[in-house]
């Protein structure tokens, strides 16, 4: 049976050498080198078996997901990211599991070029903490807090994609065979939206990843910049997989409005920049639609055929009634 530190030494020795990385695993502690006139962007996300994914879920996945949830906090910062560590609890010591688990996660790690720095290993129920730090020239994140009155709202990719997995796997509707896998990795496997995320910087007033549901993150955006928004529903972009698979219409405005997990970027553009942004963006061929403005009014509302919806208090329902985080 391997030890912690056969653990440690076969399974969670990083592959990638940063140059800023000055002392890697295997000390007290990691020493790493902050590049002149940047801030230090640093967050933290855990997920817990059963709460976060399913039990069943493959050590691939819950690794693809705990890296690329933090990723995409990055990229909501507007961060370059570039070291993570690696918090892990686990409930016995299968090495099939931590092989598949840790080959998954250095591949992530090498796709986007950031290391791991060190972490902690422990025995007890699955659960999987990672902290992940970027870095941003001096003043230029991407915060919460600075939308304004008729600001753009934006969002890129397409919106719901993920929740109508999880409606699936809850047995709450059937998927087409040729969506399947397309759905499912959108679940399992979010894309942080790292690029945007840095090309945002020039021009973004505000930014969140949408993590707990559209108009939940929105409200966050609203509620710390003290402002409002109105959206449109028609205008939320869908994808194929997503529209051809709803054939029960009260699924689809919860599913959009307040499923999350999608990690897509939601974030407001200046009036006056709106038009350069619009152009920069087909230069660069992201992905992301005009869905409303910011308007004084508090609150977020939300318009279907020039009616308004009536959002639900409460966001999509996750694996089980407890909190989520
Ligand atoms: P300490 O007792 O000093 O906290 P540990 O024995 O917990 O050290 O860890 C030894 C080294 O291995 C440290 O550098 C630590 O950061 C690293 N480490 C432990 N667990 C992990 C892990 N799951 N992933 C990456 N590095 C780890
Ligand atoms: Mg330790």
């Amino acid at each position: 049976m391997p030890s912690e530190f056969d653990i440690i030494r076969q399974y969670f020795t990083s592959k990638e050498s940063r140059a800023d990385v000055v002392l890697g695993i295997g000390d007290d502690a990691a020493i790493l080198n902050v590049p002149e006139h940047h801030e230090l962007i640093q967050s933290v996300d855990t997920l817990v078996a059963g709460i976060h994914f399913p039990g069943e879920t493959s050590p691939e996945d819950i690794a693809y997901k705990a890296l690329a949830v933090n990723l995409s906090d990055m990229a909501a910062m507007g961060a370059d990211p570039a070291w993570f560590t690696l918090a892990i609890t686990l409930p016995n010591d299968d090495e099939v599991w931590l092989k598949a688990f840790s080959e998954s996660l250095s591949l992530l790690a090498q796709q986007y070029n950031v290391q791991l720095i060190g972490g902690d290993t422990t025995h007890g129920s699955l659960s999987i903490t990672i902290t992940i730090n970027g870095f941003v020239p001096v003043g230029k994140a991407l915060t919460r807090n600075k939308a304004q009155v008729n600001d753009k709202v934006y969002v890129s990719g397409t919106i719901g994609d993920a929740a109508l997995a999880l409606a699936a796997w809850q047995g709450q509707c059937l998927l087409r065979d040729d969506s399947v896998s397309y759905l499912n990795k959108r679940l399992n496997c979010p894309t942080a939206q790292i690029e945007l995320g840095l090309f945002l910087r020039e021009y973004a007033s505000s930014c969140i990843d949408i993590s707990d549901g559209l108009i939940a993150d929105l409200q966050h955006i609203t509620e710390s910049s003290h402002v409002g928004a109105k959206i449109d529903f028609e205008k939320i972009p869908l994808s194929k997989e997503f529209c051809s698979n709803l054939t029960d219409e009260a699924l689809v405005v919860p599913l959009v409005l307040s499923g999350g997990d999608d990690y897509e970027l939601c974030f407001t553009i200046v009036a006056d920049k709106h038009v350069e942004f619009e152009n920069a963006l087909k230069v660069r061929e992201f992905n992301a639609t005009c869905i409303g403005e910011i308007e004084s009014l508090n609150g977020v509302r939300c318009f279907l055929n020039n009616q308004e919806i009536e959002i639900q208090a409460t966001g999509y329902q996750h694996f089980d009634d407890e909190f989520k985080g």
